[in-house]
């Protein structure tokens, strides 16, 4: 009965940072299920449809849409949308007023915000909140979405010389076993050994909440698309002790290049160099030591559970070139060519895809 209803099908991921929302707008509708479309229906669509924008910070990702997406034998479009965590009590005013409990009387949700606000739902927009857990999710989504993309997952090809890596397109049908990390406010890492079989293998609280937070207090930026900017002209080896800082030159007994990192932040030790240090060259440091070290604890997971292909998602990534090169360049230089970075296009959506598959089920 659910899915010959024309109601919307909403799969939403509230995290620490951003709540991700993904929408399924049937396009395989017969006329007369389009004239039983309610009025508010109707209203919501249009709007979802209307704007790229929503409010002051929601923001659909048009670059991510996709057409022609099955879903449990019915076909139609999906859409991305993403705000702040920090506006949920906008979102749930607006969700009351449009009167989205009268089209529907269940959402589903993930992420630890479908617990922190189930009461909010419940009580200012009579919304019932169906709970899945967030990896779950993350997994379920991920594999629905790479095998409805052709073009979901790339790797750098020549990843070992920065300046002439390109993104090309990996062939993911054969995946088994791979590692998931993802990059969110802070970092989870999943080995996954089948479509419904992986484990939680590790985390670190040092991830992309770590980045913009240690980066908002060296140079005052407001928005993570400031700081990724500000990186992005910025040099860290101002701000970084590098081996060749401490020996001259390589250190060869243990083939450690002079350009190694030797100390994050070393050089920020001295007076006179953190005068010289400019904000550009901060941001850059955070985002390389925030990086390397997610690089270092996803490499040192796949060697203990013997894998060799490791998939990076999670909005860390989000419009995060440097960081997307300087992964692959890491996975490869540290494992000498033996492992492979892969990166997926739909980047932290799947938690939300995930969650919206669960409801169509
Ligand atoms: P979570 O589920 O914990 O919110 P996400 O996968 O959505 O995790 O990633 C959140 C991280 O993505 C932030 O910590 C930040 O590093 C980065 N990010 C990318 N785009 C934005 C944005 N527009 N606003 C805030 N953080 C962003």
């Amino acid at each position: 009965a659910l899915l010959k209803s024309p109601m919307p099908w909403f799969g939403m991921d509230i995290g620490g940072t951003l709540v991700k929302l993904v929408y399924f707008e049937p396009t395989d509708l017969s006329p007369d299920m389009q004239t039983c479309e309610t009025e508010i229906l109707g209203q919501i669509r249009r709007y979802l449809r209307s704007s790229s924008s929503y409010g002051k910070t929601g923001i659909r990702d048009i670059h991510l849409q996709m057409d022609n997406c099955c879903i449990n034998n019915r076909i139609g479009t999906l859409h991305f949308i993403r705000f702040p965590t920090s506006e949920m009590p906008v979102f749930l005013n607006m969700a009351a007023s449009k009167g989205l409990a009268s089209t529907s009387s269940t959402i589903c949700a993930t992420g630890g915000g479908a617990f922190k606000f189930e009461k909010d739902f419940q009580h200012e927009c009579r919304l019932q909140l169906h709970k899945f857990d967030e990896l779950d999710s993350l997994i379920h989504g991920l594999h629905y979405i790479e095998a409805s993309n052709p073009h979901e997952c790339y790797y750098f090809e020549m990843a070992r010389s920065p300046s002439m890596a390109t993104k090309r397109p990996y062939d993911f049908s054969r995946p088994y076993p791979f590692l998931v990390v993802n990059i969110g406010s802070g970092v989870s890492i999943l080995a996954v050994y089948s479509p419904d079989s992986y484990r939680r293998v590790s985390g670190s609280s040092l991830g992309g909440g770590t980045f913009l937070g240690l980066c908002s207090l060296l140079t005052g930026c407001d928005t993570f698309e400031d700081a990724i900017k500000l990186a992005a002209k910025g040099d860290s080896t101002k701000v970084d002790k590098s081996v060749r800082d401490i020996y001259g030159g390589d250190y060869s007994k243990f083939r450690l290049s002079g350009d190694t990192v030797a100390s994050s932040f070393g050089q920020m030790c001295s007076k006179t160099k953190r005068e010289q240090v400019t904000k550009a060259d901060l941001a850059r440091a955070t985002l390389v030591t925030i990086t390397n070290n997610i690089g270092s604890i996803a490499k040192m997971c796949a060697i203990s559970e013997h894998i060799d292909r490791v998939l990076f998602v999670g909005n860390f990534l989000r419009v995060n070139e440097i960081s997307l090169k300087l992964l692959a360049y890491a996975m490869d230089y540290w494992s000498e060519g033996q492992m492979k970075a892969l990166f997926l296009e739909h980047e932290g959506y799947f938690g939300a895809v995930g969650c919206l598959l669960e409801l169509m089920k």
